[in-house]
Protein backbone atom coordinates (compact mmCIF):
# COMPACT_ATOMS: atom_id res chain seq x y z
CA UNK A 1 0.00 0.00 0.00
CA UNK A 2 0.84 3.57 -0.76
CA UNK A 3 -0.49 6.38 0.89
CA UNK A 4 -0.26 10.13 0.18
CA UNK A 5 0.50 12.01 2.97
CA UNK A 6 -2.72 13.37 4.21
CA UNK A 7 -1.90 17.12 5.60
CA UNK A 8 0.60 18.00 2.51
CA UNK A 9 -0.08 18.00 -1.34
CA UNK A 10 2.31 19.99 -1.99
CA UNK A 11 6.04 19.90 -1.85
CA UNK A 12 6.74 20.74 1.89
CA UNK A 13 8.86 23.92 2.15
CA UNK A 14 10.14 24.38 6.42
CA UNK A 15 10.07 28.04 7.27
CA UNK A 16 13.12 29.97 8.34
CA UNK A 17 15.53 28.30 5.55
CA UNK A 18 18.74 29.94 5.91
CA UNK A 19 19.50 31.79 2.43
CA UNK A 20 22.45 29.80 1.98
CA UNK A 21 24.36 27.25 3.50
CA UNK A 22 27.74 28.31 4.94
CA UNK A 23 31.29 26.79 6.77
CA UNK A 24 31.38 27.90 10.22
CA UNK A 25 35.24 28.54 11.06
CA UNK A 26 36.35 30.35 14.09
CA UNK A 27 32.98 31.07 15.67
CA UNK A 28 31.58 32.85 12.37
CA UNK A 29 29.65 31.62 9.51
CA UNK A 30 31.69 32.02 6.11
CA UNK A 31 31.34 31.55 2.09
CA UNK A 32 34.03 29.59 0.70
CA UNK A 33 37.51 31.63 0.10
CA UNK A 34 37.39 30.59 -3.96
CA UNK A 35 33.10 31.81 -3.21
CA UNK A 36 32.16 28.45 -5.04
CA UNK A 37 28.47 26.92 -4.21
CA UNK A 38 27.22 23.44 -4.62
CA UNK A 39 23.11 22.33 -5.11
CA UNK A 40 21.56 21.28 -2.54
CA UNK A 41 18.07 19.31 -3.97
CA UNK A 42 14.97 18.17 -1.49
CA UNK A 43 14.36 14.38 -2.46
CA UNK A 44 10.74 15.01 -2.64
CA UNK A 45 11.05 17.20 -5.77
CA UNK A 46 14.14 16.52 -6.57
CA UNK A 47 14.58 20.78 -7.48
CA UNK A 48 17.40 22.74 -5.60
CA UNK A 49 16.41 24.50 -3.02
CA UNK A 50 19.83 25.88 -1.59
CA UNK A 51 23.08 26.46 -2.24
CA UNK A 52 25.97 25.39 0.26
CA UNK A 53 29.16 27.10 0.18
CA UNK A 54 31.80 24.15 -1.40
CA UNK A 55 34.73 24.13 0.49
CA UNK A 56 38.14 23.17 -0.87
CA UNK A 57 41.84 22.90 0.22
CA UNK A 58 41.75 26.49 1.33
CA UNK A 59 38.60 26.41 3.49
CA UNK A 60 40.54 23.64 4.97
CA UNK A 61 43.20 24.79 5.49
CA UNK A 62 41.37 28.18 7.39
CA UNK A 63 39.65 25.42 9.39
CA UNK A 64 42.26 23.37 10.54
CA UNK A 65 44.36 26.99 11.42
CA UNK A 66 41.71 27.95 13.55
CA UNK A 67 41.29 24.62 15.37
CA UNK A 68 44.85 24.03 15.95
CA UNK A 69 45.35 27.79 17.56
CA UNK A 70 42.09 26.40 19.53
CA UNK A 71 43.88 23.54 20.74
CA UNK A 72 47.11 25.00 21.34
CA UNK A 73 46.38 28.10 23.20
CA UNK A 74 42.80 27.66 24.19
CA UNK A 75 40.70 26.44 27.22
CA UNK A 76 39.11 23.72 25.49
CA UNK A 77 41.93 20.44 26.05
CA UNK A 78 43.17 22.37 29.79
CA UNK A 79 39.41 22.57 31.27
CA UNK A 80 38.51 19.69 33.88
CA UNK A 81 36.44 17.09 32.13
CA UNK A 82 33.78 18.85 35.01
CA UNK A 83 33.91 22.15 33.01
CA UNK A 84 33.55 20.02 29.40
CA UNK A 85 31.05 18.06 30.57
CA UNK A 86 28.42 20.97 31.76
CA UNK A 87 28.82 22.11 28.59
CA UNK A 88 28.38 19.04 26.59
CA UNK A 89 25.39 18.51 28.67
CA UNK A 90 24.06 21.80 27.89
CA UNK A 91 24.53 20.94 24.13
CA UNK A 92 22.02 18.03 24.58
CA UNK A 93 19.92 20.10 26.06
CA UNK A 94 19.79 22.50 23.43
CA UNK A 95 19.69 19.74 20.88
CA UNK A 96 16.48 18.00 23.13
CA UNK A 97 14.93 21.27 22.90
CA UNK A 98 15.26 21.55 19.62
CA UNK A 99 14.12 17.83 18.58
CA UNK A 100 11.06 19.07 16.51
CA UNK A 101 12.62 21.82 14.42
CA UNK A 102 16.01 19.44 14.25
CA UNK A 103 13.38 17.10 12.72
CA UNK A 104 11.63 18.77 10.37
CA UNK A 105 14.89 20.06 8.92
CA UNK A 106 16.33 16.33 8.80
CA UNK A 107 13.31 14.84 7.31
CA UNK A 108 13.40 17.78 4.30
CA UNK A 109 17.09 17.06 3.58
CA UNK A 110 17.36 13.88 3.49
CA UNK A 111 13.66 12.20 2.74
CA UNK A 112 13.67 10.24 6.14
CA UNK A 113 10.04 9.58 7.73
CA UNK A 114 9.48 12.56 10.30
CA UNK A 115 8.44 10.41 12.88
CA UNK A 116 11.68 8.56 12.28
CA UNK A 117 13.78 11.95 11.90
CA UNK A 118 12.77 12.85 15.66
CA UNK A 119 14.18 9.84 17.47
CA UNK A 120 17.54 10.69 15.74
CA UNK A 121 17.09 14.03 16.32
CA UNK A 122 16.98 12.45 20.44
CA UNK A 123 19.73 9.96 20.32
CA UNK A 124 21.88 13.20 19.12
CA UNK A 125 21.60 14.98 22.53
CA UNK A 126 21.51 11.48 24.40
CA UNK A 127 25.26 10.84 22.39
CA UNK A 128 26.45 14.30 24.03
CA UNK A 129 24.77 13.80 27.34
CA UNK A 130 26.64 9.68 27.33
CA UNK A 131 30.13 10.93 26.92
CA UNK A 132 29.38 14.16 29.06
CA UNK A 133 29.07 11.37 31.83
CA UNK A 134 31.93 9.08 30.22
CA UNK A 135 34.63 11.90 30.69
CA UNK A 136 33.84 12.63 34.34
CA UNK A 137 34.02 8.87 35.20
CA UNK A 138 36.42 8.26 33.11
CA UNK A 139 39.37 6.33 35.13
CA UNK A 140 43.14 5.76 34.21
CA UNK A 141 45.16 3.02 35.03
CA UNK A 142 48.30 2.37 37.95
CA UNK A 143 49.90 -0.16 37.97
CA UNK A 144 52.03 -0.99 41.21
CA UNK A 145 54.99 -3.26 41.33
CA UNK A 146 55.72 -3.31 45.43
CA UNK A 147 57.98 -1.59 46.63
CA UNK A 148 59.61 -0.48 43.39
CA UNK A 149 57.81 1.04 41.07
CA UNK A 150 54.61 2.62 40.02
CA UNK A 151 53.14 3.13 36.38
CA UNK A 152 50.21 5.39 35.47
CA UNK A 153 48.77 6.38 32.33
CA UNK A 154 48.66 10.27 31.47
CA UNK A 155 45.68 10.37 29.51
CA UNK A 156 45.62 13.77 27.01
CA UNK A 157 43.59 15.10 23.95
CA UNK A 158 45.33 14.68 20.39
CA UNK A 159 45.03 17.50 18.37
CA UNK A 160 42.32 18.90 15.95
CA UNK A 161 40.18 15.91 15.26
CA UNK A 162 39.28 15.29 11.55
CA UNK A 163 35.68 14.16 10.98
CA UNK A 164 33.98 13.05 8.26
CA UNK A 165 30.56 11.75 8.26
CA UNK A 166 27.61 10.31 5.73
CA UNK A 167 24.01 11.66 4.43
CA UNK A 168 22.16 8.62 6.48
CA UNK A 169 20.81 9.90 9.47
CA UNK A 170 23.20 12.76 9.38
CA UNK A 171 22.64 14.88 12.58
CA UNK A 172 23.05 11.75 14.55
CA UNK A 173 26.08 10.18 12.92
CA UNK A 174 27.62 13.76 13.52
CA UNK A 175 26.84 13.57 17.00
CA UNK A 176 28.49 10.33 17.54
CA UNK A 177 31.66 11.77 16.51
CA UNK A 178 31.87 15.17 18.25
CA UNK A 179 30.68 14.14 21.41
CA UNK A 180 33.40 11.72 22.32
CA UNK A 181 36.24 13.91 20.15
CA UNK A 182 34.73 17.36 22.14
CA UNK A 183 34.80 15.24 25.17
CA UNK A 184 37.71 14.00 25.61
CA UNK A 185 39.24 17.86 25.04
CA UNK A 186 39.75 17.65 21.60
CA UNK A 187 38.98 20.94 18.96
CA UNK A 188 37.37 19.57 15.32
CA UNK A 189 36.97 20.22 11.83
CA UNK A 190 33.27 18.69 10.33
CA UNK A 191 33.16 17.99 7.01
CA UNK A 192 29.39 16.80 6.59
CA UNK A 193 28.35 14.64 3.99
CA UNK A 194 27.29 17.06 0.69
CA UNK A 195 23.82 15.27 -0.22
CA UNK A 196 22.61 16.71 3.15
CA UNK A 197 23.96 19.64 5.08
CA UNK A 198 21.05 21.32 6.39
CA UNK A 199 20.79 20.18 10.15
CA UNK A 200 24.63 20.09 10.26
CA UNK A 201 24.25 24.21 9.85
CA UNK A 202 22.28 24.21 13.39
CA UNK A 203 25.64 22.89 15.03
CA UNK A 204 27.40 26.26 15.34
CA UNK A 205 24.44 28.22 16.81
CA UNK A 206 24.04 25.19 18.93
CA UNK A 207 27.70 25.13 20.41
CA UNK A 208 27.79 29.08 20.82
CA UNK A 209 24.47 28.82 22.91
CA UNK A 210 26.00 25.76 25.27
CA UNK A 211 29.06 28.07 25.87
CA UNK A 212 31.36 25.83 23.83
CA UNK A 213 35.05 28.37 23.04
CA UNK A 214 35.32 29.86 19.59
CA UNK A 215 37.32 27.74 17.28
CA UNK A 216 36.74 24.66 19.24
CA UNK A 217 33.80 23.33 16.50
CA UNK A 218 34.53 24.10 12.89
CA UNK A 219 32.36 22.78 9.81
CA UNK A 220 33.54 22.76 6.48
CA UNK A 221 30.81 21.91 3.81
CA UNK A 222 31.80 20.74 0.42
CA UNK A 223 32.51 17.96 -1.93
CA UNK A 224 34.71 14.44 -0.76
CA UNK A 225 36.81 14.67 -2.87
CA UNK A 226 37.83 18.38 -2.51
CA UNK A 227 36.65 19.40 1.42
CA UNK A 228 37.27 16.06 2.83
CA UNK A 229 40.24 14.79 0.43
CA UNK A 230 42.04 18.58 1.74
CA UNK A 231 41.07 16.70 5.48
CA UNK A 232 42.45 13.88 5.08
CA UNK A 233 45.78 15.18 3.82
CA UNK A 234 45.93 17.82 5.81
CA UNK A 235 49.61 17.57 8.23
CA UNK A 236 48.22 19.05 11.41
CA UNK A 237 44.94 17.13 11.44
CA UNK A 238 46.39 13.56 13.00
CA UNK A 239 43.17 11.93 13.48
CA UNK A 240 40.60 11.12 10.92
CA UNK A 241 36.93 9.49 11.67
CA UNK A 242 34.87 8.21 8.74
CA UNK A 243 32.05 6.83 8.28
CA UNK A 244 30.94 6.04 4.40
CA UNK A 245 30.74 3.79 2.28
CA UNK A 246 33.73 0.68 2.27
CA UNK A 247 35.28 1.99 -1.05
CA UNK A 248 35.93 5.56 0.18
CA UNK A 249 37.22 4.01 3.13
CA UNK A 250 39.99 2.04 1.10
CA UNK A 251 41.01 5.32 -0.24
CA UNK A 252 41.19 7.51 2.86
CA UNK A 253 43.02 4.51 4.53
CA UNK A 254 45.67 4.84 1.02
CA UNK A 255 45.54 8.55 0.86
CA UNK A 256 46.12 9.01 5.05
CA UNK A 257 49.27 5.93 5.14
CA UNK A 258 51.80 9.29 4.25
CA UNK A 259 50.97 10.93 7.18
CA UNK A 260 50.54 7.88 9.46
CA UNK A 261 47.26 9.25 11.20
CA UNK A 262 44.97 7.54 13.38
CA UNK A 263 42.00 6.39 11.83
CA UNK A 264 38.73 5.19 12.71
CA UNK A 265 36.63 3.72 9.92
CA UNK A 266 32.90 2.58 10.02
CA UNK A 267 31.85 1.13 6.60
CA UNK A 268 29.42 -0.19 4.57
CA UNK A 269 27.25 -3.53 5.77
CA UNK A 270 24.93 -6.21 4.11
CA UNK A 271 23.82 -7.71 7.39
CA UNK A 272 22.24 -11.21 7.74
CA UNK A 273 19.08 -11.97 9.77
CA UNK A 274 19.24 -15.62 10.57
CA UNK A 275 15.60 -16.97 11.66
CA UNK A 276 15.68 -20.52 12.77
CA UNK A 277 12.50 -22.75 12.38
CA UNK A 278 12.45 -22.73 16.73
CA UNK A 279 12.58 -19.05 16.98
CA UNK A 280 9.10 -16.69 17.72
CA UNK A 281 8.22 -15.83 13.82
CA UNK A 282 5.74 -13.16 14.89
CA UNK A 283 8.69 -11.20 16.59
CA UNK A 284 11.05 -11.87 14.09
CA UNK A 285 8.69 -10.90 10.90
CA UNK A 286 8.26 -7.55 12.38
CA UNK A 287 11.89 -7.28 13.76
CA UNK A 288 12.70 -8.13 10.19
CA UNK A 289 10.76 -5.62 8.45
CA UNK A 290 11.81 -2.63 10.40
CA UNK A 291 15.11 -3.49 10.39
CA UNK A 292 15.45 -3.43 6.67
CA UNK A 293 12.63 -0.49 5.67
CA UNK A 294 13.23 1.64 8.88
CA UNK A 295 15.40 4.65 7.58
CA UNK A 296 14.45 4.05 4.18
CA UNK A 297 16.68 0.87 4.42
CA UNK A 298 19.45 3.18 4.34
CA UNK A 299 21.12 2.53 7.49
CA UNK A 300 24.42 0.96 7.73
CA UNK A 301 23.16 -1.92 10.02
CA UNK A 302 20.09 -2.82 8.04
CA UNK A 303 19.17 -6.54 7.72
CA UNK A 304 19.40 -6.64 4.02
CA UNK A 305 19.81 -10.61 4.06
CA UNK A 306 17.18 -12.34 5.56
CA UNK A 307 18.33 -16.19 5.77
CA UNK A 308 15.22 -18.55 6.56
CA UNK A 309 15.67 -21.92 7.93
CA UNK A 310 13.50 -24.48 5.28
CA UNK A 311 10.69 -25.79 7.44
CA UNK A 312 9.47 -22.03 7.55
CA UNK A 313 10.40 -20.75 4.62
CA UNK A 314 7.41 -20.43 2.37
CA UNK A 315 5.33 -19.31 5.19
CA UNK A 316 8.37 -16.91 6.24
CA UNK A 317 8.34 -15.16 3.00
CA UNK A 318 4.81 -15.19 2.28
CA UNK A 319 4.11 -13.33 5.67
CA UNK A 320 6.81 -11.02 5.53
CA UNK A 321 6.00 -10.18 1.66
CA UNK A 322 2.39 -9.24 2.54
CA UNK A 323 3.71 -6.91 5.21
CA UNK A 324 6.03 -5.21 3.68
CA UNK A 325 3.48 -4.41 1.01
CA UNK A 326 1.29 -2.78 3.54
CA UNK A 327 4.42 -0.40 4.86
CA UNK A 328 3.39 2.59 4.74
CA UNK A 329 5.54 4.55 1.84
CA UNK A 330 4.77 8.66 2.03
CA UNK A 331 5.39 11.96 2.48
CA UNK A 332 8.52 12.45 4.74
CA UNK A 333 6.36 15.32 6.83
CA UNK A 334 3.43 12.76 7.51
CA UNK A 335 3.53 11.16 11.28
CA UNK A 336 2.51 8.10 9.95
CA UNK A 337 4.76 7.50 7.01
CA UNK A 338 6.78 4.29 7.53
CA UNK A 339 9.57 4.83 4.51
CA UNK A 340 9.92 8.80 2.69
CA UNK A 341 11.68 9.28 0.08
CA UNK A 342 15.31 8.35 -0.93
CA UNK A 343 18.18 10.75 -0.03
CA UNK A 344 19.05 11.90 -3.76
CA UNK A 345 18.03 11.00 -7.38
CA UNK A 346 21.62 9.48 -8.25
CA UNK A 347 20.72 7.16 -4.86
CA UNK A 348 17.53 6.84 -6.29
CA UNK A 349 19.19 6.02 -9.78
CA UNK A 350 21.54 3.09 -7.80
CA UNK A 351 18.84 1.47 -5.96
CA UNK A 352 16.49 1.12 -9.04
CA UNK A 353 19.17 -0.94 -11.13
CA UNK A 354 19.56 -3.00 -8.34
CA UNK A 355 15.90 -3.54 -8.17
CA UNK A 356 15.96 -4.54 -11.92
CA UNK A 357 19.43 -6.58 -11.43
CA UNK A 358 17.48 -8.64 -8.60
CA UNK A 359 14.77 -9.31 -11.25
CA UNK A 360 17.16 -11.22 -12.79
CA UNK A 361 18.41 -12.61 -10.49
CA UNK A 362 15.54 -14.09 -7.62
CA UNK A 363 11.90 -14.44 -7.15
CA UNK A 364 10.52 -10.69 -6.50
CA UNK A 365 7.75 -11.08 -4.29
CA UNK A 366 6.83 -7.67 -3.21
CA UNK A 367 7.25 -4.28 -4.53
CA UNK A 368 10.05 -3.64 -7.46
CA UNK A 369 9.13 -0.37 -8.52
CA UNK A 370 8.55 3.09 -7.73
CA UNK A 371 5.88 3.58 -5.23
CA UNK A 372 2.39 4.67 -7.13
CA UNK A 373 1.14 8.45 -6.62
CA UNK A 374 4.69 10.07 -6.35
CA UNK A 375 5.51 11.52 -9.67
CA UNK A 376 8.16 13.29 -8.15
CA UNK A 377 11.63 12.23 -5.74
CA UNK A 378 13.01 9.09 -4.71
CA UNK A 379 10.39 7.21 -3.66
CA UNK A 380 10.89 3.32 -3.66
CA UNK A 381 8.48 0.66 -2.69
CA UNK A 382 9.53 -2.03 -0.21
CA UNK A 383 10.47 -4.40 -2.09
CA UNK A 384 11.55 -8.10 -1.51
CA UNK A 385 13.28 -11.20 -3.23
CA UNK A 386 13.12 -15.01 -2.53
CA UNK A 387 15.06 -17.69 -2.96
CA UNK A 388 17.95 -15.32 -3.66
CA UNK A 389 20.82 -17.17 -4.38
CA UNK A 390 23.99 -16.25 -2.45
CA UNK A 391 26.59 -15.68 -5.99
CA UNK A 392 23.62 -12.98 -6.68
CA UNK A 393 24.35 -9.52 -6.64
CA UNK A 394 21.93 -8.26 -4.79
CA UNK A 395 22.92 -10.81 -1.92
CA UNK A 396 26.60 -9.93 -2.31
CA UNK A 397 26.49 -5.90 -2.71
CA UNK A 398 24.87 -2.95 -0.19
CA UNK A 399 22.17 -1.36 -1.72
CA UNK A 400 21.58 0.66 0.73
CA UNK A 401 17.92 0.95 0.02
CA UNK A 402 14.19 -0.62 0.88
CA UNK A 403 15.32 -4.00 -0.78
CA UNK A 404 15.92 -7.04 1.40
CA UNK A 405 17.13 -10.05 0.07
CA UNK A 406 15.61 -13.85 1.48
CA UNK A 407 17.59 -16.77 0.84
CA UNK A 408 16.95 -20.46 2.44
CA UNK A 409 19.02 -22.93 4.51
CA UNK A 410 18.75 -26.42 5.36
CA UNK A 411 21.00 -26.46 9.05
CA UNK A 412 23.25 -24.47 11.03
CA UNK A 413 26.27 -24.71 9.23
CA UNK A 414 24.66 -23.92 5.78
CA UNK A 415 23.28 -20.78 7.73
CA UNK A 416 26.56 -20.52 8.96
CA UNK A 417 27.97 -20.47 5.55
CA UNK A 418 25.54 -17.95 4.15
CA UNK A 419 26.16 -15.05 6.83
CA UNK A 420 29.31 -15.16 6.44
CA UNK A 421 29.96 -15.78 2.91
CA UNK A 422 29.89 -11.58 2.12
CA UNK A 423 32.97 -8.76 2.40
CA UNK A 424 30.95 -7.69 4.95
CA UNK A 425 30.64 -8.29 8.73
CA UNK A 426 28.91 -5.11 10.57
CA UNK A 427 25.57 -6.52 12.47
CA UNK A 428 23.83 -9.81 12.60
CA UNK A 429 20.62 -10.61 13.98
CA UNK A 430 19.98 -14.38 15.26
CA UNK A 431 16.20 -15.81 15.87
CA UNK A 432 16.38 -18.88 17.77
CA UNK A 433 15.41 -20.48 21.11
CA UNK A 434 17.92 -23.16 21.42
CA UNK A 435 20.35 -21.30 23.81
CA UNK A 436 23.28 -23.25 22.66
CA UNK A 437 22.62 -22.19 18.93
CA UNK A 438 22.20 -18.93 19.90
CA UNK A 439 25.27 -18.45 21.35
CA UNK A 440 27.42 -20.81 19.34
CA UNK A 441 25.96 -19.14 15.85
CA UNK A 442 27.00 -15.69 17.85
CA UNK A 443 30.19 -16.25 18.29
CA UNK A 444 30.78 -17.41 14.78
CA UNK A 445 29.39 -15.20 12.55
CA UNK A 446 31.49 -12.97 11.51
CA UNK A 447 30.13 -9.08 12.52
CA UNK A 448 31.67 -6.61 14.56
CA UNK A 449 27.72 -6.52 16.46
CA UNK A 450 25.09 -9.11 17.01
CA UNK A 451 21.33 -9.23 18.39
CA UNK A 452 19.59 -12.25 19.58
CA UNK A 453 16.14 -12.26 19.33
CA UNK A 454 16.37 -8.76 19.41
CA UNK A 455 15.96 -5.64 17.46
CA UNK A 456 18.93 -3.49 16.63
CA UNK A 457 18.92 -1.82 20.14
CA UNK A 458 22.08 0.17 20.59
CA UNK A 459 23.35 0.11 24.17
CA UNK A 460 26.27 3.06 23.55
CA UNK A 461 28.62 1.56 26.39
CA UNK A 462 29.50 -1.49 23.79
CA UNK A 463 31.57 -1.29 20.82
CA UNK A 464 30.48 -0.62 18.05
CA UNK A 465 31.88 -1.24 14.60
CA UNK A 466 32.71 -3.95 12.30
CA UNK A 467 35.00 -6.50 10.88
CA UNK A 468 35.85 -7.55 7.65
CA UNK A 469 35.41 -4.57 4.46
CA UNK A 470 32.89 -2.73 7.41
CA UNK A 471 35.68 -0.87 9.32
CA UNK A 472 38.13 -1.07 11.04
CA UNK A 473 38.48 0.19 14.55
CA UNK A 474 35.77 0.28 17.39
CA UNK A 475 33.63 2.96 19.08
CA UNK A 476 31.59 3.34 21.69
CA UNK A 477 31.39 4.02 25.55
CA UNK A 478 35.42 4.13 26.62
CA UNK A 479 36.80 2.99 22.90
CA UNK A 480 35.78 6.62 21.86
CA UNK A 481 37.55 7.86 24.38
CA UNK A 482 40.37 5.90 23.80
CA UNK A 483 40.48 6.83 19.96
CA UNK A 484 40.06 10.57 20.88
CA UNK A 485 42.63 10.68 23.66
CA UNK A 486 46.63 9.90 23.88
CA UNK A 487 47.70 7.10 26.56
CA UNK A 488 51.13 7.96 27.48
CA UNK A 489 52.89 5.36 30.41
CA UNK A 490 54.50 7.20 33.22
CA UNK A 491 57.31 5.36 34.87
CA UNK A 492 58.47 5.60 38.09
CA UNK A 493 60.81 4.07 40.59
CA UNK A 494 59.71 3.72 44.07
CA UNK A 495 62.85 1.96 45.64
CA UNK A 496 66.91 1.69 44.49
CA UNK A 497 67.17 3.08 41.33
CA UNK A 498 67.15 -0.66 38.95
CA UNK A 499 70.09 0.29 36.87
CA UNK A 500 72.91 -2.18 35.42
CA UNK A 501 75.97 -0.13 34.95
CA UNK A 502 78.17 -0.41 31.90
CA UNK A 503 81.35 0.71 31.70
CA UNK A 504 81.83 -0.16 35.59
CA UNK A 505 85.52 1.17 36.74
CA UNK A 506 88.05 -2.42 36.82
CA UNK A 507 88.10 -0.99 41.47
CA UNK A 508 84.07 -1.01 41.27
CA UNK A 509 84.28 -4.66 39.30
CA UNK A 510 86.12 -6.43 42.11
P1 LIG B 1 30.44 8.04 1.07
O1 LIG B 1 31.61 7.17 1.34
O2 LIG B 1 30.10 8.32 -0.34
O3 LIG B 1 30.65 9.49 1.75
C1 LIG B 1 30.84 9.63 3.14
C2 LIG B 1 31.58 10.93 3.39
O4 LIG B 1 32.89 10.84 2.84
C3 LIG B 1 30.93 12.17 2.75
O5 LIG B 1 31.04 13.26 3.62
C4 LIG B 1 31.79 12.37 1.52
O6 LIG B 1 31.80 13.70 1.06
C5 LIG B 1 33.16 11.97 2.04
N1 LIG B 1 34.13 11.58 1.01
C6 LIG B 1 33.88 11.03 -0.21
N2 LIG B 1 35.05 10.83 -0.87
C7 LIG B 1 36.04 11.25 -0.05
C8 LIG B 1 37.46 11.30 -0.16
N3 LIG B 1 38.10 10.90 -1.28
N4 LIG B 1 38.18 11.78 0.87
C9 LIG B 1 37.56 12.19 2.00
N5 LIG B 1 36.22 12.20 2.16
C10 LIG B 1 35.46 11.72 1.15
O7 LIG B 1 29.24 7.40 1.87
P2 LIG B 1 27.71 7.84 1.82
O8 LIG B 1 27.14 7.42 0.51
O9 LIG B 1 27.61 9.26 2.24
O10 LIG B 1 27.11 6.96 3.01
C11 LIG B 1 26.60 5.68 2.87
C12 LIG B 1 27.62 4.66 3.32
O11 LIG B 1 27.96 4.87 4.69
C13 LIG B 1 27.08 3.23 3.27
O12 LIG B 1 28.06 2.39 2.74
C14 LIG B 1 26.81 2.89 4.73
O13 LIG B 1 26.83 1.52 5.05
C15 LIG B 1 27.93 3.63 5.39
N6 LIG B 1 27.61 3.84 6.81
C16 LIG B 1 28.31 3.12 7.74
C17 LIG B 1 28.02 3.27 9.10
C18 LIG B 1 28.78 2.50 10.14
O14 LIG B 1 28.72 2.89 11.29
N7 LIG B 1 29.47 1.43 9.80
C19 LIG B 1 27.03 4.17 9.50
C20 LIG B 1 26.34 4.89 8.51
C21 LIG B 1 26.66 4.72 7.17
Amino acid sequence: MTERAANTSERHFPTGLPPRIQHYIGGQLVDSIDGSTFDVLDPVSNETYVQAAAGKKADIDAAVEVATRAFQEGLWPRMLPRERSRILHRVADIVESRDARLAELESFDSGLPIAQALGQARRAAENFRFFADLIVAQTDDTYKVPGRQINYVNRSPIGVAGLITPWNTPFMLESWKLGPALAAGNTVVLKPAEFTPLSASLWGEVFEEAGLPNGVFNLVNGLGDDAGDALVKHPGVPLISFTGESSTGQLIFGNAAPFLKGLSMELGGKSPAVVFADADIDAAIDATIFGVFSLNGERCTAGSRILVERPIYDEFVERFAAQAERVRVGYPDNPSTEVGALVHPEHYDKVMRYIEIGKTEARLVAGGRRAEGFETGNFVMPTVFADVKPDARIFQEEIFGPVVAITPFDDDIEALELANGVRYGLAAYIWTNDLKRAHNFSQSVEAGMVWLNSNNVRDLRTPFGGVKASGLGHEGGYRSLDFYTQQQAVHITLGKVHNPTFGKSSAEQR
